[in-house]
Formats: C-alpha cells, structure tokens, sequence
C-alpha cells in the first residue's frame, strides 16, 4: 500500500511570522517518529527557500502552490519549477480551483504546466474538482474525467502522480463531501488514472481537500483510494496539521 501524503496549502497566507509554526511542526514530527504520512507544506513562494532550510534534517517536505509552463523568460511575476526546486522545493500544486477561478486557468494550461514540473524534477499535484452546480446537476463524474483527462500530459504515467479531488464547494466553506461521495469519486478516478495509465494509475497518490480538519481526518483517509488530504486553513496551525497527520 503506498505511504499516505498529508500536504497543507497555505495559499496567500504567512509572513515570516509563521515559520514559527514550521518549527513547530519540525519539533511535533520529531517527537513521533514511524508515522505512517509523508508530510509536505506548501507555503507561498517568498517563504519556499526559509521553509525548506526548516525542513531539513525534519520529516516534511516544502512545496510550491504554482508554476509556470515555460523554464525562464519575460513573464512578470511568475515563477517556474527550476525555481521551486532551487528553493528548496519538492512539489508543486497545480490547477487549484482557485487558479482556475482566479487567473483563468485551463485544463490545457494545466497540462503544459504539469509537464514543465515534471520536466523541472518536481512532482506534480493536479487538482480536480466540480463546483456545487455540477454536483447538483448530476455532472460530477463527467466533469472530474473532463478535468483529469485534460489536465494529466501522458508524461504523468511516467512518475510519481498525485492527484487531489477539490469540491469547490467544500473548499473553506466547512462543508465536507460525504464519505460516500469521497468513496465514490475516488474510485471513478481510480478507474479512469488505471485505463489510461495502467499501473501508474493504480500506484497514483489520491488527496481528498475540502474542510479537512482535526475532526474528520480519520473518517476521511479511511476512505477506500483516499492515498492522504490536501488542507488549506488546517494546515496553518502546527498543532492542528500535526492532528490531521497523526490520524493518517
Ligand atoms: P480548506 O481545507 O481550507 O477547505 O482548503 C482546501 C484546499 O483548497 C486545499 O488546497
């Protein structure tokens, strides 16, 4: 059974304040050694190089939350996966509903830009989910294989995929899907990642994000093909991040 991966997202949270709370993760991941979760924490860029000096000789990872599809070049205010990894980073998160949502990003932009980490030595993060609407109109599993087919370049068969289902409307809302429906959706990708991919589909690391939190964890990653979560306002806590990854 693949190790589960307990990954925080910051998103545009931290000044230099919060490594505080790295520290103390460091200090908490030190103090419980053998957990069954790899550990990463994605803070924002500015604090990817301090973060990552943290993590070292710890049992968390530091990745970025985004990047560009092309190596270097006149893009004004983007960063690429040279420059993550050069930081210190191991992953990167892409196509968040809130990149997509915010900056217009497509499932083609997604492809290019998981194929430019990849290609950078990062691992990938792919996030997928249906807003509240899709759901309703019974449009989830057709949108997730829309999204997953789109965002996913063949290269992705080639390493190590992780893959994150994000419902929109559960994101920051305090509303979880149902275990049920995590279930369900995770064993819809499951099926779709082994068709196209085979056995690096069957190997695919699947997050569920959402409102996870101290007190749901456990019920969530006992879910069947939940592989670990991906936790947004959790995650800016040590002592809750800490909970969620002790319950993996
Ligand atoms: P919340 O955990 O705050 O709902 O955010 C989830 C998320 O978007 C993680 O990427």
């Amino acid at each position: 059974p693949t190790r589960p991966l307990i990954a925080g997202n910051w998103k545009m949270n931290g000044t230099d304040a919060a490594l505080d709370e790295l520290a103390r993760l460091k200090t908490l991941l030190g103090e419980a050694p053998g957990l069954a979760a790899e550990v990463l924490v994605c803070p924002p860029s500015t604090l990817i190089h301090r973060a990552a000096q943290i993590a070292e000789g710890s049992d968390f990872r530091v990745g970025g939350q985004d990047c560009h599809w092309l190596a270097s070049g006149a893009h004004t205010g983007d960063i690429s996966a040279a420059m993550l990894l050069d930081a210190g980073a191991s992953h990167v998160i892409l196509g968040h509903s809130e990149r997509r949502a915010d900056h217009g990003e497509t499932d083609a932009i997604v492809r290019e830009k998981t194929k430019a980490a990849l290609a950078g030595g990062l691992v990938p993060i792919v996030c997928v989910g249906e807003t509240e609407a899709e759901r309703v109109e019974g449009r989830a599993n057709r949108v997730i294989a829309e999204q997953l087919a789109g965002s996913l370049p063949d290269e992705s068969g080639a390493g190590p995929m992780v893959i994150a289902y994000e419902p929109v409307w559960a994101i920051g809302t305090g509303r979880t899907a149902t275990l049920a429906d995590i279930a369900e959706m995770h064993a819809h990708m499951r099926a779709l990642l082994v068709e196209r991919f085979g056995e690096a589909g069957r190997a695919a690391r699947l997050l569920y994000g959402g409102s996870v939190k101290p007190s749901n964890a456990a019920e969530i990653l006992a879910v069947p093909d939940v592989d670990g979560a991906l936790v947004g306002g959790a995650s800016l806590m040590a002592d809750d991040f800490f909970s969620i990854v002790v319950a993996a």
